[in-house]
């Protein structure tokens, strides 16, 4: 597998091109995989034991950089469920709707699959220490691996920009946790700063991550029978997982594993949305202060933000952009069939609603909606959208229920 520029093909050695400083990617070389025979190989290794198997990364693990097996650091992460969600579907206006739950990843959040490939690498490349930017999840998941493979871990988070679950996690994990006077995009100056021989940045601009994140694009559809959906719908922040599925699915095609390429949507906040804004209007990207509750997705100059157009514009894709209010009242929706999630992740239900009220979802599509974060990571926005989430939640029967707890009377009837 070769390291190759996203941008001028060159080949490259790092996270970015020597050459134009573009983001780099894996290239899939040619392989020749029986596309049967490999499903059935990954469906065996599923029913297994061992850590590798168990893993819903590592069980595709000849389409991941190839790395030995000692030096591989897993949670047996990206076994996590599709979830079929009538609710969901009439909140949207589709026929069918699901959600893939990557949230139900050991540490809370979809990092999980990119990270057990970036720490693995690391680690093999004998670094002493890894390091990230991070609203919270990126800096679990890679506290918790490091942990794991006995590496020095070490955050810059926005000073007052972390849930407090999230802070706890990376504390719990023994993060060494420095806080940045300023936003995520200063942070993340200050962390690629920092990259050295022996200190690996495991952003999601490192080309690792984005090969364990392609792996939930192959869950999704090893969950489906490898039947596509017509549309996958997620949220984006640095858009690190938009590319990553994106390019999960072109291999999947490639591969012949699928016959044709599900399309994909992303969902900003309106108010950290500069790429809503560059995909419509094609222009350069221009970045935004990023204002939203929705802390993991308010990133005002996405790091990923030309690979995500690329592969967006492969498939006819679609962006979006959504009110906090909207994002609440989604999460309500999620919620309330008993699945929940972040609030950066009901942003994606909110974009496909928003997408089919524009006409470009269709009634008829098989739409997944992409979960992206556990619902314990961030109790600061439940509380502060209690007011929206109890009036999605209200009606008449739980009133009167809700006056009797209360102690009041039951009207008469
Ligand atoms: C990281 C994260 C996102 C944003 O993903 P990007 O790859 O940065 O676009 C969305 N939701 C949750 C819960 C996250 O942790
Ligand atoms: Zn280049």
């Amino acid at each position: 597998m070769d390291l190759r520029c996203t941008q001028c093909s060159q080949a490259a050695t790092g996270a970015l091109c020597t050459a134009c400083g573009g983001l780099t990617e894996f290239v899939l070389g040619p392989i020749r995989l029986d596309p049967a025979g490999y499903k059935h190989l990954v469906a065996s290794r599923r029913g297994a034991t061992g850590a590798l198997a168990q893993s819903g990364v590592w069980r595709f693990l000849e389409l991941l950089p190839p790395l030995a097996a000692r030096d591989v650091v897993t949670l047996g992460e990206n076994n996590v469920p599709l979830y079929e969600s009538a609710r969901g579907a009439r909140y949207a206006g589709v026929d069918r709707l699901s959600y893939l739950h990557l949230g139900m990843n050991p540490t809370g959040s979809f990092k999980d699959a990119g990270m057990t490939v970036a720490v693995s690498a690391a680690k093999a490349a004998g670094a002493r220490a890894v390091v990230c930017a991070s609203t919270g999840n990126t800096a679990s998941s890679m506290a918790a691996y490091a942990a794991r493979a006995g590496l020095v871990a070490l955050v810059a988070v926005p000073a007052g920009g972390v849930s407090r679950a999230k802070l706890a996690q990376m504390r719990d994990y023994g993060a060494c946790i420095v806080p940045v006077e300023g936003s995520f995009d200063l942070a993340m100056e200050r962390v690629r700063a920092l990259a050295r021989e022996d200190v690996a940045v495991v952003n999601s601009l490192n080309p690792y991550r984005i090969e364990g994140q392609k792996c939930a694009a192959f869950r999704l559809l090893e969950e489906r029978g490898w039947e596509p959906p017509d549309w996958v719908v997620l949220p984006g922040g640095n858009l690190g997982n938009a590319s990553a599925f994106g390019k999960g699915f072109r291999e999947a095609l490639a591969l012949g594993f699928i016959d044709r390429l599900p399309r994909l949507a992303v969902a900003q906040a309106s108010g950290a949305a500069p790429f809503v804004r560059a995909y419509e209007g094609a222009e350069e990207l221009v970045p935004v202060d990023a204002r939203t509750a929705a802390g993991a997705i308010a990133i005002g100059a996405p790091v990923s933000w030309r690979k995500a157009r690329r592969e967006l514009a492969a498939v006819n894709g679609a962006a979006v952009a959504v009110s906090d209010e909207a994002i609440a009242l989604a999460k309500a929706a999620i919620g309330r069939e008993g699945i929940g999630c972040e609030p950066a992740s009901a942003a994606a239900l909110a974009g496909a609603r928003a997408l089919r009220e524009a006409a470009r979802l269709r009634r008829e599509d098989d739409v997944v909606v992409v979960l992206t974060g556990h619902a314990l990571k961030d109790g600061e926005f439940a509380q502060r959208f209690e007011q929206v989430t109890q009036r999605a939640w209200d009606d008449e029967q739980e009133r009167e229920l809700r006056s009797l707890l209360q102690g009041e009377r039951a009207p008469a009837i």
